[in-house]
């Protein structure tokens, strides 16, 4: 057994019934991963997009999670208040079925960074633009074994490949380079 390290896991608390589908979180997170930052605003850039149904005041933040090469074999379909939503909705993965959380420009997919660890930020751009206290910042410290942070990183490197084999060496490290350049 690996020894035990301490880890901070970041938390979005979502609260769906304060939301009322303004959409700031969604300018803010564009505007913030802009290049160079706050430089445009396209809620299609932003890493949570609102899933909205305005006739029954329905309003569902979804973040950005992570990108899968292949869509999944079966589908879910939710529906609230007898509204049906579409399927995969309220699904977090960018995913080659549907064009959420992808890139305009390039088509690489977006994943929601918690403002790339920004020291500068109290807290993440999304909660403290949102003004309804829809979003709720947490933070715990959690134990983990050495052995699964090693795990993590084989599935980057797997994450990373599957990346290169679809879009292709040049276009990946262009967008890494990019998301890495300082201001
Ligand atoms: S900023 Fe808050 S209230 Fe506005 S859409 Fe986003 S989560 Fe909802
Ligand atoms: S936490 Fe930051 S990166 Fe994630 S959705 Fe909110 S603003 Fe965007």
């Amino acid at each position: 057994m690996g020894e035990k390290k301490k880890k901070i896991v970041k938390t979005i608390k979502v609260d769906v019934d304060k939301c009322n589908g303004c959409r700031a979180c969604e300018v803010i997170c564009s505007a913030f991963h802009a290049e160079p930052k706050y430089s445009s605003n396209n809620p299609a850039r932003s890493r949570v997009r609102v899933v909205r149904h305005p006739l029954k005041d329905i309003y569902v933040p979804v973040y950005a999670g992570d990108y899968t090469p292949a869509e999944c074999m079966g589908r879910d379909q939710y529906t609230i208040n007898g509204k049906e939503y579409e399927e995969c909705a309220f699904c977090r993965a960018s995913c080659p079925s549907r064009d959420a959380f992808k890139e305009p420009d390039s088509g690489l997919p977006l994943k929601c960074d918690m403002c790339e660890s920004d020291p500068t930020l109290s807290e993440p751009m999304c909660v403290q633009w949102c003004l309804n206290d829809a979003l709720i910042y947490e933070e715990r410290e959690e134990e983990v074994e050495e052995e699964a942070e090693e795990e993590k990183q084989e599935e980057m490197e797997v994450g990373l490949e599957s990346l290169v084999d679809k879009y292709g060496l040049q276009k990946v490290m262009d967008t890494v380079a990019r998301m890495s350049k300082k201001d």
